[in-house]
């Protein structure tokens, strides 16, 4: 069982806060999609014995691609590999590329699942993030995608938003709420290198909000959304019935994933690999028949951390014989276990380990407290 990561590395116009990787020159887009097909074709013989159960079209932003663009990979994916019948295929779009007839066609070419960047209802402060799209495209968008028939539907938020007031943040997660999405995905602002956003903040234009503020809207993004029904099952995931990301449930479970496209990441269970976050350089070296990657062979003890990292972010926790399995910790590790047991942030079950409610607001603060290092 595995998923396949595509990225579509292109972008109508640059978020003032993105640092992911995408150009917003789509005059080699066509290309890039040959690009893409050929390195399906030159890792297919390494994944020959998987199934692949979702299909995730991430970006940039690949509602960009053409109808005949967006096929053509699909069916490559279908010659080379071994496709389940109940694959999930997601798309992550924007809502500036939802129109009904567009949505009917990924409806026709077998999308399962769309992933919108709504982020936030306001117009203020939609503009201030350069997003392409209005509040009002982002609600006909999501009424259009229903019409049309999916109901696998996640809409993505951001918090921690300069002058976002916590009275807005409220508002912003009801009205989310009243679009009845099965899915619903938030993340705090982050300053990231080389952004609009951190050479505002760097002038000292904009003062972005403190760690109380952010947690203080996570924690009511939390429980606004548990009255509302849904789910948590991970840091910043959450479902109602059940209506989990397969493809990221898959990461988080720590299961093989294929990566195509530049700056894509995959991963066998023993290497990792990474492709060149560069167009050009990824077009020239597929040309040639070249797989433009960095590979690194994991560690157990790399396993281990890495278990320990994603598995504490989900519902689900880290399972104890997979964990086991890579490494068996010493009794000092398990002490750190029962310390954090005591402060009712860890549960240890008969097969995992798994964060309380407040252990979940540390998550990666313990997660690094558990992690093997070893000085080699
Ligand atoms: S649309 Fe998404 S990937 Fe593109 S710049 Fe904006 S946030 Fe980044």
């Amino acid at each position: 069982m595995a998923g396949c990561y595509i990225h579509i590395p292109f972008c109508a116009q640059k978020c003032s806060y993105c640092d992911f990787h995408f150009s917003t020159d789509h005059s080699y887009q066509d290309e890039m999609v040959n690009a893409l097909c050929r390195e399906l074709e030159l890792r297919a013989h390494d994944w020959k014995s998987e199934v692949f159960e979702t299909i995730y079209f991430g970006g940039g932003t690949p509602s960009v691609l053409t109808e005949e663009q967006l096929n053509r990979i699909i069916q490559q994916v279908r010659r080379f590999y071994a496709v389940s019948e109940t694959v999930e295929i997601t798309l992550e779009c924007n809502p500036d590329d939802c129109s009904p007839e567009q949505l009917q066609r990924w409806k026709e070419l077998g999308v399962t699942r769309l992933s919108m960047g709504i982020q936030s209802f306001d117009e203020e402060q939609l503009r201030w993030m350069n997003r392409s799209h209005t509040a009002a495209e982002s609600r006909s968008a999501v009424v259009n995608a229903k019409r049309t028939g999916f109901d696998e539907l996640s809409l993505d938020l951001i918090y921690g938003l300069p002058n976002l007031t916590l009275e807005d943040w409220k508002n912003q997660i009801r009205e989310i709420v009243t679009l009845n999405p099965e899915h619903i995905s938030a993340y705090c602002l982050t300053v990231e290198d080389k952004t609009a956003l951190s050479k505002w903040v760097a002038e000292g234009k904009i003062a972005i909000s403190n760690v109380d503020q952010q947690s203080e809207q996570f924690e009511l993004l939390v429980s606004e959304l548990k009255q509302a029904g849904y789910e948590q099952y991970e840091i910043s995931n959450f479902a109602r019935n059940e209506h989990y990301s397969k493809h990221n449930t898959s990461y988080w479970k720590g299961m093989k994933y294929l990566g195509i496209g530049p700056s894509a990441h995959g991963y066998n269970l023993k290497e990792r690999y990474w492709n060149k976050a560069n167009n050009r350089v990824y077009l020239s070296e597929l040309r040639k028949g070249n797989l433009p990657e960095t590979m690194e062979v994991l560690s157990e003890q790399d396993r281990f951390n890495e278990l320990v990292m994603i598995g504490l972010r989900t519902k689900w926790g880290v399972s104890k014989s997979e964990l086991f399995a890579t490494v068996q910790p010493e009794a000092e590790w398990f002490q750190i276990v029962k310390g954090y047991e005591q402060g009712k942030m860890l549960v240890e079950t008969a097969d995992s380990f798994v964060l309380t409610e407040a252990g979940r607001l540390l998550a990666d603060a313990i997660a690094s407290d558990l992690f093997i290092i070893t000085n080699s």
